[in-house]
């Protein structure tokens, strides 16, 4: 039905819309497959907030739809598979009509379960008729061991069948499990090899032959549903984790994948981060430097590459949005302590932000006798030298370094407000020329110029050109350990180190 009718209220109304053509019916899968071909006519966007998929992801789903394929979505945690699964609503009609009350939305011209087919009987054409929306029309369930067909599928009521007088067999005995709920609309199981192997198999029969056994009882359940899943494609490839009939009935494998470029990921965390704080009027305006965004997406891409981080777990588009947000929030505390109008995070203010990192990833057992902080400060200092390299390559730090080679040192930490910084920052020669390469200007806020002073010395300090101390004091690199080949016996000793005003101990 388009919008602009009027939607029946009774039988009689929808038997008369459906004979003039106005009722258009059809199964779930033609019904998204037209809407969606509608959507492609305009040349409108299929998921709209969904970054990053439009030359890979996007149109193999299209297909699927297009070849009426229950799929599966194949990704590591934090690729949006939930999100487009749930997206799939939007390729539903506006509403369907349905039997008032029915568990299992039967179409009232054509009702499944024996109850609406009684109720049809007796009231005929004054059957009132129900409108369901689309967001009715979506099941979601998480797959996990403990399942059971009760659950997904339904049971046998043996009290209901002997106070009827029916057969155990017949549904009017049912308690409906999802499945039969979602009919007629969408059902998404996420970690399907999570499944016990029976509920696949039960699962395999509903889509193949519409019917089902429940304790030893066929059901015949022949539901109208597109199925879609997800899994780590690990499992799901694993031997033995999906049955083969069911896996022969998914039609389309779909891979998700992580952003493919810093660009398509800063777009995500921009849109998912909550830092458009100002609105709740409890802080100043915030200002995120794109540094600091490159360095909080590059991050995420560090750590999925990191070979202390577990690969098959992968590492979610949710560790930079909750990073970027927890570097905001540092930001706030400063802002507010420093009674600053202007709340514009540092990189300093991603070391800050560890607890948003560490339990984002799972280590390998290397990075395990690293330590989760350890391991974390890491990937944040290599990233921040990624991005300063983006920046800074070609640009003549030596007055800087300089600077430090010749004992000075720099006490700033992220508690510390911006004009203190600043202050602190100016005797080093060469800082602020370097700060202004950001886009800084003589009349740029504090809290901005601060940030960008900040980046430089973190940059520097992940080059490995300066040395920051436990203490966040910034200071000239320590020379080499050791020489190049110690002698054995060399390393037992102090090794007082030519040309160097420290000593060094192993
Ligand atoms: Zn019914």
């Amino acid at each position: 039905m388009s919008p602009s009718d009027v939607r029946p209220t009774t039988l009689g109304e929808l038997r008369a819309a459906e004979s003039a053509g106005r009722l258009h019916r059809r199964t779930v899968k033609d019904e998204i497959r037209e809407n969606l071909i509608a959507r492609l006519r305009d040349k409108a966007p299929i998921f709209p907030g969904i970054i990053g998929y439009d030359e890979t992801v996007v149109p193999q789903i299209v297909n699927a739809i297009l070849s009426r394929h229950n799929f599966i979505l194949l990704g590591l945690r934090g690729q949006a598979k939930s999100r487009i699964l749930r997206a799939m609503t939007t390729l539903l009609d506006e509403a369907i009509p349905v039997v008032p009350g029915c568990e299992i939305h039967d179409d009232p011209l054509a009702p499944l379960c024996a109850a609406c087919r009684a109720r049809v009987r007796a009231e005929g054409d004054a059957l009132p008729i129900a409108w369901l929306g689309r967001d009715a029309r979506y099941v979601e369930k998480l797959a996990t061991p403990d399942v059971t067909i009760a659950d997904m599928i339904g049971d046998l009521d043996p009290i209901k069948a002997a106070r009827s007088g029916l057969h155990l067999s017949d549904e009017m005995t049912m308690h409906y499990g999802l499945l039969p709920r979602a009919n007629r609309g969408i059902f998404a199981i996420n970690e399907l090899p999570d499944l016990a192997g029976k509920i696949q198999v039960g699962l395999f029969n509903i889509l193949q032959e519409g019917d089902v056994q429940i304790k030893g009882y066929p059901v015949r359940l022949p539901l109208d549903v597109l199925m879609v899943f997800s899994a780590n494609p690990e499992d799901y490839t694993a031997r033995g984790k999906i049955i083969t009939p069911l896996k022969d009935r998914i039609g389309s494998e779909i891979r998700t994948h992580y952003p493919a470029s810093r660009h398509h990921a800063m777009a995500i965390t921009k849109q998912e981060a909550w830092t458009a704080r100002h609105a709740t009027g409890a802080t100043g305006a915030i200002d995120v430097p794109e540094f600091v965004r490159e360095v909080v997406e590059e991050v995420a891409f560090q750590a999925r590459q990191d070979s202390k981080v577990d690969k098959r777990s992968g590492v979610s588009q949710r560790l930079p949005i909750s990073l970027l947000e927890n570097v905001v929030s540092n930001a706030e505390r400063r802002a507010m302590l420093a009674g600053e109008p202007l709340v514009v995070p540092r990189i300093t203010d991603i070391y800050a932000a560890l607890p948003a990192i560490t339990g984002k990833f799972e280590l390998e057992y290397e990075g395990e006798l690293r330590g989760a902080d350890h391991v974390a400060r890491d990937i944040i200092r290599s990233a921040v030298g990624n991005v300063f390299t983006g920046y800074f390559a070609g640009a003549d730090l030596r007055q800087v370094t300089e600077w430090f080679d010749l004992g000075g040192t720099l006490q700033i930490d992220d508690t510390l407000d911006a004009a203190e910084l600043l202050t602190r920052a100016a005797q080093v020669q060469g800082l602020r020329d370097l700060a202004e390469q950001l886009g800084i200007k003589a009349d740029t806020p504090a809290p901005l110029a601060a940030s960008a002073v900040d980046f430089v010395l973190e940059g520097l300090y992940a080059q490995k050109k300066i040395a920051r101390s436990d203490e966040w004091q910034y200071q000239a690199t320590e020379q080499p350990r050791r020489p190049a080949r110690p002698a054995p016996d060399a390393m037992e000793r102090d090794l007082p180190m030519p040309g160097s005003k420290k000593k060094y101990y192993n």
